[in-house]
């Protein structure tokens, strides 16, 4: 499909933070968007929105934010998704696109169908982008390039109308930089599991571990975090009632996921305590093998990391 600018004439962002001012600033800088209006729950996050001049409107009510929508995303934590859908339901157009960037899919996905009046698109998506930070001060026009995201549209739905919404919502994400691709939800929330939620479990688990530890100090902790700690820091310093509601509405995956991880965990534990050696040298070599396909993939800089805070701070 060849892309007109702007991709959509008018688009609704509900839920200004680091993702919704994302999405914002680059459907602005690549004129994805001809007209944009921002909604959020918080004040204050609009005044913020005001201020930094980054939507042509500013919308309090969220009635009167989507009714003129071509496109509304959510971008707000994923068990708000049910209850704003219900409250925009009667006031969204005929033939309007409605999408997200939650997370998780499935649990979103049926929440949005449910309360989705007839003519309307519900096209599920999920930029895997992002940082640890929060807010509508956090998020750049830059941050969905060259990343993937991964739209879920919805199964049942074999009309052509859909179809080319669905087209265009793709359309979209590339005018902000994005590769799409398109995946049946429940995969996505066992891939995500497996490549986001259970990273970032594992890391607000050993956070908490090292902090509540008796014999070691906190000071200790942070003082000798350059040992990998300090990694495990970023991941957990990312928004919590972002990931409270993940964990949440990806309950199935994640535990299926957790299952097979303590499995493997404890066959590293008897490695380790029957000296093992070569097992260990095994995984080491194995995992040291993907980290190169995510650089080869571009997901990642080649740039050493370990020293990065040199001269720095
Ligand atoms: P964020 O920076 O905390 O932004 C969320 C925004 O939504 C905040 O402005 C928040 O206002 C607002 N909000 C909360 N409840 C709301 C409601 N009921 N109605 C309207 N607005 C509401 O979070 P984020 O990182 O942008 O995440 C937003 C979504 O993107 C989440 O679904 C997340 O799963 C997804 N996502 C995040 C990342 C990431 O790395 N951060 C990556 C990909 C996808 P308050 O601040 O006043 O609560």
């Amino acid at each position: 499909m060849t892309t007109q600018l702007p991709v959509f004439e008018r688009l609704t962002v509900i839920g200004c933070g680091l993702i919704g001012s994302s999405v914002v600033r680059a459907a602005r800088a690549y004129k994805a968007a001809g007209h944009i209006t921002v909604a959020d729950i918080s004040q204050t996050v609009l005044d913020r929105v005001t201020a930094l001049g980054i939507a042509d409107a500013v919308e309090a009510d969220f009635g009167k934010a989507v009714a003129e929508a071509d496109l509304v995303i959510f971008a707000t934590p994923v068990l708000a998704v049910a209850d704003i859908m219900a409250s925009i339901a009667p006031h969204l157009k005929a033939g309007a696109t409605v999408s997200d960037v939650g997370s998780v899919k499935g649990s979103v996905s049926e929440a949005m169908q449910a309360a989705a009046p007839a003519g309307v698109h519900i096209i599920p998506g999920h930029p895997i982008a992002g940082t640890e930070q929060s807010g509508p001060d956090a998020g750049f026009a830059e941050l969905f390039q060259d990343r993937w995201t991964i739209l879920t549209p919805i199964a049942a739905r074999h009309d052509d109308a859909y179809a080319l919404a669905v087209a265009r919502l793709a359309s979209f994400w590339r005018v902000l930089g994005a590769q799409v691709e398109q995946m049946d939800e429940r995969h996505h929330d066992l891939v995500l599991a497996v490549t986001s939620h259970l990273p970032h479990l594992i890391a607000y688990n050993i956070v908490g571990t090292a902090a509540d530890l008796e014999e070691v100090t906190q000071a200790e902790v942070m003082k000798y975090s350059a040992g990998g700690f300090r990694d495990f820091t970023r991941i957990a310093a990312s928004d919590p009632t972002m990931w409270r509601d993940i964990f949440v509405a990806n309950r199935e995956a994640v535990l299926d996921v957790l299952g097979r991880f303590t499995e493997d965990l404890q066959a590293l534990s008897r490695a380790i305590r029957w000296g093992e050696a070569e097992k260990l040298h095994e995984l080491f070599t194995r995992t040291r093998e993907i980290r190169r396909g995510v650089i080869a993939l571009g997901q990642e800089s080649p740039e050493p990391n370990f020293g990065r805070d040199r001269g720095k701070h």
